[in-house]
């Protein structure tokens, strides 16, 4: 079909450009948020900062070096053993988006599209290591085109206790424009998606991955209208047990490439250093132990929540 192939075209285009020119540094928050102790004179982290996940995206297990975002099935075993390495625990997307994290070092493994490449990649890397990934698809290609999985294939991965997610259904820009220029690709994308990905899985698909990272206000209240339960964007950021943390239709998220793996290590290296030291000061067990909380964490939530705006059209800043 000429229109949804022009859109896909110019999406990985424009995509390619946009995502290689923000680097993860240029993202990050500038510092760890920081609430002070009532009648206290030290700074201590508030405890609903503490519980918190790094999500993670792959796309692609094909060893083609030439792809950005596409790793060999032994080049991402690698990655998931130094991740481990740096003291992170792989959490699943359930914990995440029900609030069952605990600890600062915790990471969340999801893959995008579908790619026929998938189910070998979680056989031979995830679960023998016993990490359940979810899988975010978009359905117009499940089971019709050569390089996605088949429907048994997300069966079997959804049997395995991966969560698997809507991503678009023709995994286009869903934004203010394509409601404005094309409703019905813009609801298939909302909506038909939704409702395919839970045929194919015979469960509820309550979680949304904007394909590009792209989205709007207009995509936002949409799948408020649909049911979704979280959405999730791609910017660098933390997911906290407490939602009052979380904007839960721009949940950040970060997309595992290979020429950003090294700011990437370096972003969770430094996270996991700054939860060391939490963690050996006793600051944070203080918090855990009731000194400080309450207030001050009120305090932190509106400063971390208010500078994201809901109106990105591009991969979210
Ligand atoms: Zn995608």
């Amino acid at each position: 079909m000429p229109f949804r192939s022009a859109a896909i075209a110019i999406g990985l285009v424009l995509w390619g450009a946009l995502s290689s020119s923000a680097p993860i540094r240029a993202l990050e928050p500038e510092s760890l948020p920081l609430s002070p102790a009532v009648g206290s004179r030290t700074a201590v982290p508030a405890l609903d900062f503490y519980d918190r996940a790094v999500v993670l995206c792959w796309h692609t297990f094909l060893g083609k070096e030439s792809i950005p975002t596409d790793f060999s099935v032994p080049e991402f075993a690698a990655q998931i053993d130094t991740l481990r390495s740096l003291g992170y625990r792989f959490a699943t997307m359930e914990d995440l988006v029900f609030g069952r994290i605990r600890g600062p070092l915790n990471l969340v493994v999801t893959i995008d599209d579908g790619n026929h490449s998938v189910p070998e990649a979680y056989e031979k890397v995830l679960a023998p290591r016993g990490i359940e990934p979810a899988i975010f698809i978009y359905p117009a290609v499940i089971g019709t085109m050569f390089f996605a999985m088949k429907d048994s294939a997300v069966r079997e991965l959804r049997d395995a206790g991966c969560v698997i997610g809507a991503h678009g259904y023709h995994h286009l820009f869903i934004n203010q424009n394509l409601y404005d220029h094309d409703r019905f690709f813009f609801n298939e994308e909302v909506f038909k998606s939704q409702e395919k990905v839970g045929e194919i899985t015979g469960l509820p698909a309550y979680l949304f991955a904007y394909p590009y990272g792209v989205y709007s206000d207009i995509t936002i209240r949409e799948l408020m209208v649909a049911g979704y339960r979280n959405a999730f964007a791609v910017r660098t950021g933390f997911v906290y047990a407490d939602s009052r943390l979380n904007s839960p239709y721009e949940l950040p998220r970060i997309v595992v490439r290979r020429d950003q793996w090294k700011e990437l290590l370096d972003f969770l290296e430094r996270n996991a250093a700054a939860a060391t030291e939490e963690i050996a000061s006793g600051v944070a067990r203080g918090v855990a132990n009731g000194a400080a909380h309450g207030s001050a964490a009120g305090e932190g939530v509106s400063a971390q929540t208010e500078p994201h705006g809901l109106s990105v059209e591009g991969p979210a800043q």
